[in-house]
């Protein structure tokens, strides 16, 4: 079994749809293809949601009936068959009935994540009537019918093995699946999702439940690039990754991967692959367990909004649990820390979420001075390092010279060293790093 998973840009017209079941059809074999709402959508439901959310119900209401008119569009454009237009009618009509009904309701966050659910139960069912109309047999499985999270958020993987194949064992001899991304249920069966991007999360969730051969991960760009091409000019793709490396790449800031999406495949040892629907042919990045040796500097990656907090305290010296309880002081509001740096007397940390900075900042004040720095960057640079090879660090810190470096992270793992700084000057960082440490022009 293989999964396919395609994102909202390779959905986002009559023509990209069509293109993508070309894609799934040379694939031999039994696959699961999972998608993504059509791109645009999930934004828009994020602002019906919005609106909602400040009782402007007018707003709400003036946004659903805009993105009503460009899914009757889509569906024509889509369906010429009739009786398939006619079930695709049906389908925009079933789930802008529940939108509509939501907009009479007051906003929750239940009412919120019902809405943001709408995007990929659209597309996956007007996906599947598409490809009955080209006389393709595709099965729909209800991602709500096996995908779910715990109470604390995270992947109920025993059950979704289990249910999965439940539903899997219902059509011995089906060859093709389709299935939504990004949706689940929770501890309480009430609709929710793996976060943005979570479509991806999906894939390998479903990879690892159904102990796929292989998981393919379709978007717009030709596989992970070395560096931000969005910043920078010159970059390439990267061919091979490990997990590591990728884990490290998508969690500090590369945009073509969700964060989570990497473990599953690497505790089942799945290998990933990141292809573009736009250049089937090229060759794209495949993430498997093997470290290229040969290999230096891997790729680098940038993440915004990081807060950094310094907490400067004599009672630190040659103290033990000192640590300890300035962490516990993130786990009881379920911030998480990204990097970290001590000295004798301070300890400096960064987070990604500022939702309970203020009481942090106000309880860590029990234990001495504490400085709190915004509007920072941390730029991840990735590679096979072993402590044996001797220079790489010394080579980062030349290509930054003149630029301000507040943190630097080193020796956590063989694969990253983490530099923070002012997201001022990211650009110019990533642009150096690109010149110096990956040969390219500038
Ligand atoms: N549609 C969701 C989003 O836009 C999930 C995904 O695309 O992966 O975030
Ligand atoms: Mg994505």
């Amino acid at each position: 079994m293989k999964v396919l998973k395609f994102g909202g840009t390779s959905l986002g017209s009559p023509e990209r749809m069509h293109a993508v079941a070309d894609l799934i059809n040379k694939e031999e074999g039994k696959k699961i293809v999972v998608l993504s709402a059509v791109s645009g959508t999930t934004n828009t439901l994020v602002s019906i949601a919005t609106a909602l959310s400040k009782q402007d119900n007018a707003e709400a209401g003036a946004i659903i009936e805009k993105l009503y008119d460009t899914y009757q569009v889509y569906c024509k454009s889509l369906l010429h068959n009739s009786a398939s237009f006619e079930k695709g009618l049906e389908i925009v009509e079933n789930h802008f009935s529940v939108l509509r009904a939501m907009d009479k309701s007051d906003y929750s966050v239940d009412v919120e994540k019902e809405i943001l659910a709408q995007g990929e139960l659209l597309s996956t069912k007007l996906f599947v009537t598409y490809l009955e109309q080209e006389g393709v047999n595709a099965v729909l499985l209800p991602a709500l019918e096996y995908m779910r999270i715990n109470d604390a958020n995270e992947p109920d993987t025993p059950y979704i093995a289990q249910h999965l194949k439940q539903l899997l064992s219902q059509y011995p001899e089906q060859e093709l699946f389709v299935t939504q991304g990004y949706i689940c249920l929770n501890s309480n069966n009430r609709i929710d999702n793996l976060q943005r991007g979570g479509s991806d999360y999906t894939a390998s969730l479903v990879g690892e439940a159904v102990k796929a051969t292989e998981i393919q991960i379709w978007t717009d760009i030709d596989g992970m690039h070395n560096n931000d091409p969005r910043i920078v000019k010159h970059t390439y793709p990267i061919p091979r990754l490990s997990f590591d490396e990728a884990a490290e790449l998508a969690y500090f800031g590369a945009k073509i991967l969700h964060p989570s999406s990497i473990r599953p495949a690497q505790h089942a040892n799945i290998p990933v692959k990141l292809l573009n629907t736009m250049k089937p042919d090229a060759a794209g990045t495949i993430i498997t367990a093997d470290i290229d040796p040969e290999r230096g500097f891997t790729a680098v990656a940038a993440k915004d909004g990081i807060t950094a907090i310094k907490v400067k305290s004599s009672r630190m010296l040659l103290a033990y649990g000192f640590l300890r309880k300035v962490f516990e002081i993130f786990e009881n509001y379920k911030t998480p820390i990204d990097l970290i740096t001590t000295s004798e007397v301070a300890v400096s940390l960064t987070i990604d979420n500022n939702t309970h900075l203020s009481v942090i900042k106000q309880e860590l004040e029990d234990f001495g001075d504490v400085e709190v720095h915004t509007d920072h960057t941390i730029i991840c640079i990735v590679g096979n390092m072993p402590f044996s090879k001797v220079g790489m660090l010394k080579q980062v810190l030349d290509a930054m010279n003149d630029i301000p470096i507040r943190m630097v992270s080193y020796g956590g793992s063989k694969f990253n060293i983490s530099l923070l700084i002012d997201s001022e000057y990211k650009a110019e960082t990533l642009t150096r790093l690109n010149e110096k440490i990956f040969g390219q022009q500038r």
